[in-house]
């Protein structure tokens, strides 16, 4: 089946389902990245922080066309400690370009982000990365990038699933032309207990893990599930033969909670 496909503003084309490898065991991470690229898996979401980008990188040394994402850390941010980290992660990854390059996290009591965007800028222009974007990112956040250098991020990733929809940042994001793309699709799992899922899962007879995947497609998000069962990544990646009809796309929008975040909020997050 093919798969589907979102234009960043930078250009290029990204697959709309990857593999996210947060808490992916190292010694793991090669063995189930490989597991899910034969699979079909065309894109991997990893991070320094995470501390399996050797594995990520030994799983994809002969697998250029995968897109890749990685993150770049909190304590990394400024000019120089950007420039380092980012040849690090490039080592690591064994890759000369890296796909997607993301801010972690804003940390806006260092008050570093903006320095940290326009030394990404660089290695972009330098054509050692193809799409530059942002994670935990607020809307005010974005607008001061903008503003100071010019450039909009092609990408901002946040928390975002059924019970926590993020309406207003999406609003924004479109405004802008940068995709929005969803970490903790399933929200950590949590989602997957639902009895509003269970019952559209049961009219297409699917798995709640599928339903909630499709949603986010068909919303036109960027969707990282993450899994490290052979049998759930096939499950993950089986989601492009069936719908959601319209009232099944208004039955999970109505999920969204005020205090479903699960993650750290960004504003306060200064790990
Ligand atoms: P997720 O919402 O993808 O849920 C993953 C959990 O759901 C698994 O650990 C497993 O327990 C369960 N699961 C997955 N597939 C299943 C299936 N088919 N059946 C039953 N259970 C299933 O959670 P996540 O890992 O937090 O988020 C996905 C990815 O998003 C991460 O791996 C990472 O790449 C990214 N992420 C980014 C940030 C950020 O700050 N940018 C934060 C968190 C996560």
């Amino acid at each position: 089946v093919k798969q589907p496909f979102l234009s960043l503003n930078a250009g290029i084309d990204m697959p709309q389902v990857g593999l996210g490898v947060w808490q992916t065991p190292p010694e793991k991470t090669t063995s189930i990245v490989h597991y899910a690229v034969n699979a079909g898996y065309l894109a991997v979401d990893t991070a320094s922080i995470y501390g399996n980008e050797e594995g990520v990188g030994e799983a994809l040394a002969d697998r250029p066309e995968i897109f890749l994402t990685t993150k770049l850390w909190n304590a990394d941010q400024g000019f120089d400690s950007t420039l380092r980290a980012f040849d690090q992660s490039v080592l690591k990854l064994r890759r000369d370009v890296i796909d997607l390059y993301l801010i972690h996290w804003p940390v806006p009591k260092k008050d570093l982000y903006a320095e940290t965007w326009r030394t990404m800028i660089r290695l972009r222009d330098e054509g050692r990365i193809r799409a530059i974007g942002v994670s935990n990112f607020t809307a005010d956040q974005i607008k001061i990038l903008i503003a100071e250098t010019g450039i909009t991020p092609a990408i901002n990733q946040i928390e975002l699933h059924p019970e926590f929809q993020q309406h207003s940042l999406q609003d924004f994001h479109k405004q802008h032309g940068i995709l929005t793309e969803a970490w903790s699709p399933l929200g950590q799992g949590q989602t997957l207990n639902s009895p509003v899922i269970a019952t559209i899962a049961k009219k297409h007879e699917r798995t709640a893990a599928q339903v909630i995947i499709r949603w986010h497609i068909q919303n036109e998000f960027i969707v990282i599930p993450k899994s490290v069962t052979p049998s759930r990544l096939d499950e993950n990646l089986a989601v492009f033969d069936f719908k959601l009809d319209d009232q099944d796309m208004a039955v999970i929008a109505r999920m969204d909670r005020m205090n479903g975040r699960i993650g750290p909020d960004p504003m306060t997050a200064d790990f």
